[in-house]
């Protein structure tokens, strides 16, 4: 890997891929660095599946949000140095032994090279599940198109509508432009089917028993407790052989031995909406424009889940949950808007005692929760 690193919007054009060279903006450097890995039965429900869904949490982040939730390892930079090997292990470990549904990539942006390294020894091997790239929605759409391989689900935020808001919450100069760009590709993309996914999946849901964002208002307790529990693990024992050595000498054992990837599960796109202190009308911005310029097709997960955390805790209004009102307002905004195809966190999942706090969780593997 050579030359100067412009993988996310920022374009800090960092000399980071060479031993020894200068960090970027991010933080990253010449190897990709792993604080966390593990099944995740929280996320949406196409996401998560049976089986979980296999995050890989990655160090560092292209935003610098004062309110963020994993700043041991998003700022912080804590984590494990690894290898392209050693990031083929994770993924393989997640594939096989814990047998999930997907590899979700969170905030995966500066190491998209070394991850496509990693997936391709494991496509030798014929280790393959679909792949979630999971971030704030801050991508370069030529980023996007490079490392389309990496995409078969876009997982991105719709943070901001207002980028005076998005430099001082999360240092992201261009955020509105940005992500609004990587939410149109990314819809575009499962409209031409070019991705994985496949347009109206989310139609598709509403028939099989999932949640909708409908069902979901009607019954918000019911809705909290989905946000603050994990799904039931409904894994099954696991059967495979014991773990071989890495070998990129086919036949593998693993070909013969993995659950079908099932990509038309999964959303070409899902669209979070993070309900945030006292900026919820950006927040109905946003799906203002989602509906009027790309779609109300679009799967839209409404997030009450805002918890203060880190350089928030004194910097109003950040240091207070959202409240109730705000996280209706929104809600109504996309029934409003006429999005059918999504979920609803219900306000409950503002309770910080139930939050998903980074800062709580141990390093290295183990489920998410
Ligand atoms: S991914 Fe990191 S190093 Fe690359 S351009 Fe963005 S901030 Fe700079």
């Amino acid at each position: 890997m050579s030359g100067l690193c412009e993988l996310c919007p920022r374009r800090c054009a960092a000399d980071r891929f060479r031993p020894g060279g200068r960090p970027g903006f991010c933080g990253a450097g010449d190897c990709p660095r792993v604080f966390r890995w593990g099944p995740h039965f929280g996320e949406e429900p196409p996401i998560t599946g049976e089986r979980g869904s296999g995050c890989v949490f990655f160090s560092r982040c292209t935003m610098k949000c004062l309110y963020c939730q994993n700043s041991p390892w998003s700022w912080r930079g804590e984590g494990e140095d690894v290898s392209v090997a050693r990031l083929a292990d994770i993924m393989r470990s997640l594939a096989v032994e814990d047998r999930v549904e997907n590899w979700n990539l969170v905030s995966p942006t500066p190491y998209l090279p070394f991850i496509r390294e990693a997936a391709r020894i494991l496509a030798h091997e014929g280790v393959r599940l679909p792949f979630v790239w999971n971030s704030s929605g801050y991508e370069r759409v030529e980023t996007l198109e490079e490392y389309a391989d990496l995409c078969d689900c876009a997982l991105f935020d719709l943070r901001y509508s207002r980028d005076e808001t998005a430099l001082a919450a999360s240092a992201a100069p261009g955020y509105v432009a940005a992500a609004r760009a990587a939410v149109k590709w990314a819809w575009e993309r499962g409209v031409r089917g070019t991705g994985n996914g496949e347009r109206g999946t989310g139609n598709r849901l509403r028939g099989d028993g999932r949640e909708t964002l409908d069902d979901r208002r009607e019954d918000s307790s019911r809705l909290a407790s989905d946000a603050s529990r994990p799904s039931p693990n409904t894994q099954k024992p696991n059967t495979h052989p014991p773990k071989k050595p890495n070998t990129q000498t086919p036949p593998n054992p693993y070909t013969q031995t993995l659950p079908n990837p099932n990509t038309q599960t999964l959303p070409p796109l899902v669209v979070r909406i993070l309900v945030l202190p006292g900026h919820a009308d950006e927040a109905i911005e946003n799906l203002a424009w989602l509906a009027t310029e790309v779609s109300n097709e679009v799967p839209v997960s409404v997030m009450a889940q805002y918890t203060p955390a880190y350089r928030a805790l004194e910097t109003p209004p950040w240091n207070r949950p959202v409240t109730k009102e705000e996280y209706e307002e929104v809600a109504e905004a996309a029934s409003d808007f006429g999005f059918e195809n999504g979920w609803t966190q219900g306000y409950e999942a503002s309770d910080p005692k139930l939050a998903l706090l980074g800062e709580n969780m141990p390093p290295a593997h183990g489920t998410v929760k």
